[in-house]
């Protein structure tokens, strides 16, 4: 890969061959079978299926074949997964919903490491009289289990945890931390929008009442998620209206959404442990390619257990929104641990929940990859970065020279 100059990637993402697209966590190429299967849909199948004719039914039967699909991905069965419009919704309707459940308790109990989907609906509880408790994490990002335990009271209504982290890529084991928040009776909620159809997942053998998942973040089309919500759990819809999803999620549904989720999980059922291997082989080669090649770095997570296609890496001494811009410029997507606020860098709460040096944290980039991502692209990013960073670290130089004198 040529140094791309910005001239060249307009005209390059002007005929829609840019980049080298490591931005898989924000979000995913929908497979080519995805993509056909929602355009024949959108052709086709324009019936509501709550209709009675023939043409709404075909419609219905259609929406049914992707929640058998979805439940296969994740382990569950048909009647216990509730389609909605993606993560986020899936995470208002199980936070929101499971209340209703021990409507005596107040005290909800999360993570200070959790995607805003979940921090923005418990701070609004917070608001509403309800006590929020947030579990930390060390360096690693590994979850403080002891404290964990010592928030988990009688008195808790629910417990709302992250299975994959999106900026870290760090995973938890929910399976035994539901375990540990089922004592108290407690509703159990899992995130696990960055894990569902990248690894295995049963959720059959988590004693969770809820999970969330996104079908953007699997190859299938945004819009589209689901909330497994476990056999015989009584949760409130947040969406009123008509009786769909067994009246948990009112309006017509998202037919070719769903069709679309429904294939790239059958996809990801049958594909996920061969993408793993090859995606995993990918980032690891990443991870040591930029730690030899530019001085400074460092692996968030990297002492945890993570997900294979998430690699967060700092670069000591640069901030990381100049990192993204010379690194767009060069056509390379990537996104950042850190936003700029007021004009200075403001590392992520996530980040900051893992207490890590500022100067780590200021530069911390999340590199995020896929099925699509060949070794060629890995290797030209490797060759090319420190030419790519070079005016920046020139800079840095500097600067630092010249507050040393
Ligand atoms: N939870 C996690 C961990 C995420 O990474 C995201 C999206 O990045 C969400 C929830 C929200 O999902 P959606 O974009 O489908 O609303």
């Amino acid at each position: 890969m040529a140094i791309v100059t910005p001239r060249e990637r307009r005209s390059q993402i002007a005929k829609g061959d840019v980049v080298i697209y490591l931005d898989n966590n924000a979000t995913t190429q929908p497979l080519p079978e995805v993509q056909e299967a929602m355009a024949q849909a959108q052709r086709e199948l324009y019936g509501n299926p709550s209709s009675i004719h023939q043409f709404g039914q075909v419609a219905r039967h259609c929406v049914e074949i992707a929640r058998a699909q979805v439940a296969r991905l994740i382990g569950a069965s048909p009647k216990e997964i509730v389609f909605t419009s993606g993560g986020t919704e899936s995470i208002n309707l199980a936070i929101r919903g499971a209340l209703r459940v021990h409507p005596g308790r107040r005290r909800i109990v999360t993570t200070a490491v959790e995607h805003s989907a979940v921090l923005r609906v418990v701070e609004r509880l917070a608001g509403e009289a309800f006590d929020v408790q947030y579990v930390g994490v060390d360096r690693e990002g590994r979850i403080n289990e002891t404290e964990l335990e010592s928030k988990l009271t009688a008195d808790t209504a629910l417990v709302s945890l992250l299975h994959a982290n999106n900026e870290t890529g760090v995973i938890w084991d929910v399976k035994h931390l539901a375990e540990l928040a089922a004592k108290n009776g407690a509703m159990i909620h899992i995130d696990a929008v960055q894990s569902a159809g990248k690894i295995p997942i049963d959720v059959s053998q988590w004693p969770a009442h809820m999970v969330s998942l996104s079908a953007h973040k699997f190859h299938g089309p945004k819009g589209a998620g689901a909330l497994y919500v476990r056999r015989r759990t009584r949760i409130e819809p947040q969406i009123v209206g008509g009786s769909q999803e067994s009246e948990l999620r009112g309006g017509t549904e998202n037919v070719e959404g769903i069709i679309g989720m429904g294939i790239a999980s059958e996809i990801a059922t049958n594909e996920c442990h061969g993408v793993a291997q090859k995606v995993g082989t990918l980032r690891d080669a990443l991870e040591q390619g930029i730690l030899s090649a530019i001085p400074n770095t460092h692996v968030q997570g990297a002492a945890a257990p993570r997900i294979y296609n998430t690699s967060n890496v700092s670069f000591g001494g640069l901030q990381a929104d100049a990192v993204l811009m010379v690194l767009s410029e060069a056509g390379i997507c990537a996104s950042a641990g850190a936003a700029c606020s007021s004009g200075s860098l403001e590392p992520s709460h996530v980040l900051k929940a893992m207490n890590l040096d500022d100067a780590v944290a200021h530069g911390a980039v999340r590199f995020s990859l896929s099925r699509f991502n060949t070794r060629t692209e890995i290797d030209d990013l490797i060759r090319d970065l420190p030419a790519i960073l070079e005016p920046l670290t020139e800079l840095a130089r500097r600067a630092s020279q010249s507050s040393g004198r």
